[in-house]
């Protein structure tokens, strides 16, 4: 094993000997539930847990179950009277009961396919909405940024790239030094690690957090639920960096002085925040924000927040669970006369980005949209939103026509095909995908 893989080893221990077994953590989790695990077995199942982490695989029937329905909702952290992590705990036997079920071969080749699935989208899709200028500025090497501050985007937040230049007109508006770094060849790893290929995890993940520290870097903000939760978790608790690291939302919300003082006049709004909790203080961060804009309102809505501390990713397996909670939201705001849908992250955004063309009465804005706005910058343009809706994809096209010329990269119909399946087979709301994917294929046709 390697040194990596023997801190991992003795987070996980050291949760197992703390724990008392009092199995409030299986009673508090909603995706047990979900799946019918009966919570009067909590402690047959916190045993097994235990047992897992000190004797090695594989996992008892049960314990599978929950390890393989978990999606990282980290009710059972907040439940838990000990305070122990439990979501990191379960996150690690997951691991270690996947790398005992089967040969590593197979989850790192597993791994590698999703990885290159995920990589090919994000790069066409960027090309398509970024100039090439912005898009070299991102992927550049983490090692060799000189800013104070690193904005960190993760990898998926560049489908809906203008919430990353959203962040970048604010950061700019407060004066701060800072550079922005992201992109495939930054990745926090999240792939291998859910595979148990931990080896690559290492090259990859926990390199990319290593690289973080060489730019010299005192802050890290981070965009990402996920890159949070696992650099967070998988690295931060693992060995204690040299630079503070937070998501975006708490450090724009410890900013707020300043960033209220250069607030100009917006138009008025009735906002339903689509909220999730799980990752650290992003919520109350973003309520806090967005409070604090000029002719805003907030309109309070009871959410399913606790299921997943994100939309798509691990709770992309509960698509009722998931198409409930999104319907519940839009038609919430609608019935409650909100105007418009505040997204958190950009799965989530991605999923309600479509939401007018089902329900015309709403906007669907990210955060940084109404911040930036605010500032007096921001209006980027949000192309997903064009191909989500299923209107007119003039504006869309005309963009991804110059774009993906600069940037150097074609896309041909098989790539129109896949890109409008990951794009609409996502659990949301959308209008009708015929409209992207015509137009797209009419552009790839172009040569
Ligand atoms: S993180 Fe959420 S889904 Fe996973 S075990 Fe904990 S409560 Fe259950
Ligand atoms: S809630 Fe905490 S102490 Fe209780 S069983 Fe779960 S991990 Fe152990």
């Amino acid at each position: 094993m390697s040194a990596y893989a023997d801190r991992l080893e003795a987070l996980a221990a050291d949760a197992a000997d703390r724990c008392t077994g009092c199995g409030k953590c299986f009673e508090a989790c909603p995706t047990a539930r979900e799946i019918g695990l009966d919570a009067g077995e909590a402690k047959a199942r916190v045993g097994e847990l235990s047992a897992l982490t000190l004797n090695g695989g594989p996992a008892a029937e049960g314990l599978q179950k929950w390890l393989n329905a978990c999606d990282g909702s980290a009710r059972c952290s907040a439940a838990c009277p000990e305070d122990i992590n439990v979501r990191q705990w379960v996150t690690i036997a997951k691991m270690k009961a996947l790398d005992a079920a089967r040969p590593r071969e197979v989850g790192a080749a597993n791994a590698a396919g999703r990885f290159r699935h995920m990589a090919q989208a994000v790069r066409l899709l960027a090309s398509m909405q970024l100039p090439s200028e912005t898009l070299k500025k991102i992927l550049q090497p983490a090692e060799r940024r000189t800013a104070e501050i690193l904005f960190y985007t993760g990898c998926n937040v560049l489908r809906t790239p203008h919430i990353v230049l959203n962040v970048m007109d604010i950061l700019d508006a407060l004066e701060l030094d800072f550079d922005v770094v992201g992109g495939t060849s930054h990745c926090c790893g999240v792939y291998q690690f859910q595979e148990a290929d931990l080896p690559t995890y290492e090259r990859m993940g926990h390199r990319t957090f290593q690289r973080f520290g060489q730019s010299g870097a005192s802050k890290v903000l981070t965009w990402c639920p996920t890159c949070t939760k696992n650099f967070d978790e998988l690295e931060k608790d693992v060995e204690e960096p040299f630079f503070d690291l937070g998501h975006v939302s708490e450090f724009l919300a410890a900013n707020l002085k300043a960033l209220k003082a250069r607030f100009v006049d917006q138009p008025k709004r009735r906002v339903v925040i689509h909220e999730h909790l799980g990752i650290g203080a992003t919520v109350d961060s973003i309520r806090k924000l967005l409070s604090a804009v000029p002719n805003l309102e907030l309109v309070e809505l009871v959410q399913d927040s606790g299921f997943s501390y994100a939309c798509g990713g691990q709770a992309a397996k509960f698509k009722d669970r998931e198409r409930a909670i999104h319907r519940g939201l839009a038609e919430g705001a609608v019935a409650a006369g909100a105007d418009t849908i505040v997204t958190m992250y950009h799965s989530c955004h991605r999923a309600l980005a479509g939401a007018e063309a089902v329900y015309p009465s709403l906007r669907v804005v990210n955060f940084t949209d109404i911040l930036a706005e605010a500032l007096g910058r921001g209006g980027h343009p949000d192309y997903y939103r064009l191909y989500k809706a299923g209107g007119s994809m003039d504006e869309a096209v005309a963009a991804a026509r110059q774009f993906l010329s600069s940037n150097g990269v074609r896309v041909d119909e098989a790539s129109v095909q896949s890109l409008t399946a990951d794009i609409f087979d996502e659990t949301g709301l959308a209008g009708s995908r015929d409209a992207f994917a015509q137009a797209f294929t009419a552009l790839a046709k172009e040569g």
